[in-house]
């Protein structure tokens, strides 16, 4: 009720505007930096980072890079209540958000190639379901490298809700 999208359309409606302060993509990413820097221990960003030997005066610069992979492709309007969860403040989060392709098995643009075995391209895991698209766009062919199917896939989303689950409202 009180989002700040339902606060925007009203204003729209009444021909009042609401001005939040805006904000760049990087600019999140940057605050979620100083976050990490504090609450996470050198062995959990070393164990982040995915890097074996870190040098202190990188590791921000690092850290960053990663975080800029990891929120890759998400919307403007989810950064922002990252942004309005670690603050307490609203702000409209601006910035051009990368195209990702659709995962086969959940349907969510998480992918940042699709298959093409002609280009060679592929084999992306998705984020939110784990599923590695090796061209398999059968629901019940069993892919190898997934060791699985599609729809055992789905059906683990539907059992593990807790942790599948990103929305933060259900829709009607
Ligand atoms: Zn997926």
């Amino acid at each position: 009720m009180f989002s700040y999208l339902a606060v925007k359309v009203r204003a729209e409606q009444e021909g009042t505007s609401i001005n939040y302060r805006k904000i760049s993509r990087d600019d999140v990413l940057k605050l979620l930096v100083r976050c990490r820097l504090t609450f996470n221990n050198q062995e959990q960003l070393v164990e982040l980072l995915e890097t074996s030997c870190i040098n202190n005066e990188t590791i921000e610069e690092d850290l960053f890079l990663t975080l800029t992979e990891l929120y890759k492709g998400t919307s403007n309007g989810y950064l922002s209540e990252i942004y309005e969860a670690i603050t307490g403040e609203k702000a409209e989060v601006i910035g051009k958000v990368d195209e990702l392709f659709k995962c086969p098995c959940c349907n969510r643009k998480t992918l940042s190639e699709s298959y093409d075995s002609k280009k060679g391209t592929g084999y992306d895991i998705c984020d939110y379901c784990r599923w590695e698209d090796d061209g398999t766009t059968e629901i019940d062919t069993h892919s190898g490298v997934n060791r699985g199917t599609i729809s055992e896939y789905r059906s683990k989303i539907q059992e593990n809700p807790n942790l599948y689950y990103k929305e933060k409202w259900y829709l009607l």
